[in-house]
């Protein structure tokens, strides 16, 4: 089970909430210049991370108002939550948070490290 604080509401069961995906996802200006490709990979394309994500929840079944929250993906530990006109929080501030319960590497099946 995992509580999730709402900025308006408090803290609530997760099931209260709705994940909104992947947040600070810029809509371009000019979509029409776009090549399908382009606009194909807008609408479809998100970051899957382990680790530090910054993604949208809305309180769904509560105040219904949106905010945005840092989640460690390994742990599913909510590092930060910040309403929609606060300043992104810069990633240095959860450095020290990356470790997964069993030591993991930060990308990879924890067998194997990738190299990019
Ligand atoms: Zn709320």
């Amino acid at each position: 089970m995992i509580i999730i604080k709402c900025p308006y509401c408090g803290e609530r069961d997760q099931s209260e909430f709705s994940n909104g995906g992947e947040a600070h996802v810029v809509r371009p200006n000019n979509p029409e210049s776009l090549s399908d490709k382009d606009w194909g990979e807008y609408v479809f394309f998100r970051n899957n991370p382990k680790g530090i994500f910054y993604e949208r929840w809305v309180h769904s079944h509560g105040c219904k108002k949106w905010f945005n929250a840092v989640r460690n993906t390994s742990t599913d530990e909510i590092l930060k939550i910040y309403k929609l006109k606060e300043k992104r929080p810069e990633i240095t501030e959860f450095k020290n948070c990356l470790k997964s319960p069993s030591g993991e590497p930060k990308v990879g099946s924890g067998n194997f490290t990738v190299k990019k």
